[in-house]
């Protein structure tokens, strides 16, 4: 009887993980500045997620323009070496990987580039920030979790908007057991979700930025269980994927 093909979870975070740049910033770095400065100086008193849908209207009110936004997705740097790598990933039998999009970014944001670089379905499945285009042309995002209902209980440092440990652990019980996890991230709230991977897991976590400076600094005391590998250029995500 033929071996059954490995089953493997691949959880990606979406900004400096799957591309290389931060789609919230970037809208507003390419149409509009000022507002990209008012994101800055705003950032410490406002939920983050509550902040990007703030100046999606102030740019709305400026008569920017969905095509502009779009514009922008359509131009933010994805590298080509991720595109090679999830593609031929998917297309494996063996392992079999599942591909699964963990985002602080926007429902909107993610299926605009994805679209755009011709992978619109190679995520099972895309959890993140619901949003849509109004009919006059306004970009309404929402946090995941509603402000005004039940919150997530998270201690380890999660925004409000979404608990991506709690999304990961969910996803998990829906869908079984994997032979192995491996999570692409950058972010601090990476960190999370990252506590929660077993041993024969895998962390890609990008360097020099904040999962890194929270796994080498709180990791062992969190009780970090999965492998840390660490990585720079997609072209390296290109590699380990082909090896796995
Ligand atoms: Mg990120
Ligand atoms: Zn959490």
């Amino acid at each position: 009887m033929p071996l059954q093909p490995k089953k493997i979870l691949i959880v990606f975070d979406f900004d400096w993980s799957f591309v290389d740049q931060d789609t919230d910033r970037w809208i507003f770095e390419v149409n509009a500045p000022h507002l990209r400065r008012k994101m800055e100086n705003l950032e410490s008193s406002t939920q983050w997620t509550d902040l990007v849908a703030m100046m999606c209207r102030e740019a709305h009110k400026e008569g920017i323009t969905r095509e502009q936004i779009e514009g922008a997705l359509k131009i933010l740097p994805v590298h080509p070496a991720m595109l090679r790598a999830v593609k031929k990933l998917k297309a494996s039998e063996d392992p079999s990987a599942t591909f699964f999009c963990l985002s602080n970014a926007n429902e909107v944001f993610i299926s605009t580039i994805l679209k755009d670089k011709g992978v619109a379905n190679i995520f099972d499945r895309v959890t993140t920030n619901p949003a849509t285009w109004e009919d006059n042309d306004l970009l309404v995002v929402r946090r995941r979790i509603d402000p005004n209902g039940d919150q997530h209980t998270c201690q380890v440092g999660c925004s409000p908007n979404m608990c991506k440990g709690d999304e990961l652990a969910a996803f998990l019980k829906e869908h079984g057991e994997y032979e192995k996890v491996i999570y692409i991230g950058d972010g601090s709230n990476d960190f999370c979700p990252v506590v929660r991977l077993r041993e024969q897991d895998t962390v890609l976590a990008r360097t020099a930025r904040g999962l890194q400076r929270r796994i080498e600094r709180e990791g062992a005391a969190a009780g970090l269980k999965c492998k840390v590998v660490y990585w720079e250029g997609a072209w390296e995500v290109e590699e380990i994927f082909a090896g796995l």
